[in-house]
């Protein structure tokens, strides 16, 4: 008895991805001009405009894609914008250096998803460098972009596949005639 009804205890926490745990876009509290007055609505289900990690109005609508190939089990991740510039480029960062990893590992990945998702990437990342420097809202933090991805150990796993693919290559001229 007496318990106030208010927001859930539980705002959302991370987006199924592990390294992007943000406070909830939607925090009570921070009412986006234009919704502040929509009457009886959650502030939860209200789409913030502005970047969904911080609240930084200027933000790219795009989203950044990560691809995991493991033998016949291939898994697809992709997460939606708007990011601004340093929520944008954390997430891409991140999800470039996963991809650059456990990208490979299939057939179909090597040729065709892997590639697919770094070149997507590439293009989020230059959108994502173009926005002016974040301006978060009242109370939030920008992502930490932190160290770009070939300062990333993990990144240089994508070397095994390469050299292997520069093997079979290589083979072929030298083994054809
Ligand atoms: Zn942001």
């Amino acid at each position: 008895m007496g318990q106030p009804v208010g927001y859930p205890a539980g705002q959302p926490q991370a987006y199924g991805h592990p390294g992007y745990a943000q406070p909830g876009y939607a925090q009570p509290g921070y009412a986006p001009p234009g919704y502040a007055q929509a009457p009886g609505y959650p502030a939860a289900q209200v789409p913030a405009p502005g970047c969904r990690g911080c609240g930084s109005p200027a933000a790219e609508n795009f989203s950044v894609r990560a691809h995991k190939g493991l033998l016949v089990v291939m898994h697809f991740h992709k997460l939606d914008g708007p990011f601004c510039r340093s929520c944008g480029r954390s997430v891409v960062r991140q999800m470039t250096t996963r991809t650059l990893c456990l990208g490979w590992w299939s057939p179909l990945s090597l040729v065709a998803f892997t590639p697919f998702t770094l070149l997507w990437n590439l293009i989020a990342h230059l959108k994502f460098s173009k926005l002016p420097q974040s301006v978060p809202a009242p109370g939030r933090q920008p992502m930490d972009e932190g160290a770009p991805v070939l300062r990333r150990p993990l990144a240089y796993v994508a070397l095994i596949p390469l050299a292997w693919a520069l093997w079979v290559i290589i083979g072929a001229i030298i083994y054809s005639g």
